[in-house]
């Protein structure tokens, strides 16, 4: 089976062709990234107009490039999987509707495909985990920890009740003066810096719930930051250790919590896996935490490579695959519209069966 799969819901404009062998093994054809960053950089951050605008004059190209990498033309697919939420609704329309397009004129089925499965479902093609997995998912724009149990088959455990971790990198950078986009900046400044210089909150410590909060940290680091204004470079290097040193000793507590409740869920499972997910997981120092964190755990952590594990059409293509091979593809797909919020736990496509 061969799936194309299309992703435009931020700001990447993505295409990739995956093949499921008739060995039951996945490979990757070809997995085209486009970036948009410097696009948006100099407004410090994803800008949605610019966004839908340059996927509408990128997508064309970049689906080519990838049925040319790959070395399939377009009449040897199975299908075509297209990120039809959640996202940037400009961004979703332009795709998703290119997908509708190209598989109406060529007689291929459409798989509607939910951002967040495809990264669900990533480790299933890079490493070919067995359900159940918990997933870590930490972006620019989510901050999730998902059980999943089959595909289609999923319950939310966590979410942030305010700002997502990499919107709290990027905020931080961007208060410190460093560009866009922050994560990779301010994890750069920190690697340099004294932790210990300033003391940052540890959101939601001790609370019940698994879920997170990170706005209050930001607001620490600004209270901090204009309390001794101007900054020297050294201050912004303290400033982001402290700030870095906060968010891996929240994680470890609050995901800490999450891997208990797992464990007691499964308990004849020998060494399940925590599964991390999206940009923010590039992180060596919370890479390096949730690793203890597992380890402590009797878990193991699989972090897919990282161009995999943030935004990328090759996650969608595998997650369209499961669908169909799963018989999951609804009927009436032509019908679907993109839609910008799409929790992965409720609404369309239906679930039919789990791989309980
Ligand atoms: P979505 O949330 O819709 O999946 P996104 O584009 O925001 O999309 P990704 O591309 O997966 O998400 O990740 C980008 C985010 O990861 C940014 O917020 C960025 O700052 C953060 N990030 C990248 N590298 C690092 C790093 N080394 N440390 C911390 N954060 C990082
Ligand atoms: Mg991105
Ligand atoms: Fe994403």
């Amino acid at each position: 089976m061969r799936m194309l799969g299309i992703e435009t819901s931020c700001d990447e404009t993505a295409a990739s062709v995956v093949e499921l062998g008739d060995d039951g093994a996945p490979r990757i054809l070809s997995n085209v990234v486009l970036s948009q960053i410097e696009d948006h950089a100099a407004f410090g951050g994803v800008v949605p107009e610019i966004a839908a605008r340059a996927h509408v004059e990128t997508l064309d190209g970049v689906i080519e490039a990838a049925l040319d990498e790959a070395g399939v033309p377009l009449g040897a697919v199975d299908g075509i999987a297209a990120t039809a939420g959640p996202g940037l609704i400009g961004g979703l329309i332009v795709g998703f509707m290119t997908a509708k397009a190209v598989a109406a004129a060529a007689g291929k089925t459409l798989v509607p495909v939910n951002h967040l499965e495809g990264h669900a479902l990533t480790a299933r093609l890079t490493d070919g985990l067995d359900f159940p997995y918990l997933l870590l998912l930490v972006s620019g724009g989510h901050t999730q920890v998902v059980l999943v149990r089959g595909v289609g088959d999923y319950e939310r455990w966590a979410s942030t009740i305010d700002d997502a971790l990499g919107e709290a990198f990027d905020k931080t950078a961007k208060l410190l003066g460093l560009p866009y986009p922050g994560g990779p900046n301010v994890e750069r400044q920190a690697a340099r810096g004294d932790p210990r210089r300033f003391s940052f909150p540890r959101p939601l410590r001790g609370d019940a719930r698994l879920d997170f909060s990170f706005s209050g940290l930001k607001t620490a680091v600004r209270q901090a930051a204009s309390a001794i204004a101007p900054l020297s470079d050294q201050d912004v290097a303290d400033i982001c250790a402290a700030f870095q040193l906060a968010i891996t000793e929240t994680l470890e507590e609050r995901v800490g919590r999450s891997l208990t409740r797992f464990r007691e869920a499964f308990p004849d499972l020998a060494r399940p896996a925590l599964v991390v997910a999206g940009g923010v997981a590039a992180n060596k120092a919370i890479r390096a935490a949730l690793e203890g964190l597992c380890e402590r755990h009797g878990m193991n952590l699989v972090a897919p490579p990282l161009h995999l594990c943030t935004d990328n059409a090759a996650m969608i293509a595998w997650a369209g695959i499961e669908r169909m091979r799963g018989g999951l593809v609804e009927d009436d797909a032509m019908g679907f519209a993109p839609r910008s919020r799409w929790p992965l736990d409720t609404g369309a496509p239906p679930v039919i069966g789990s791989g309980k």
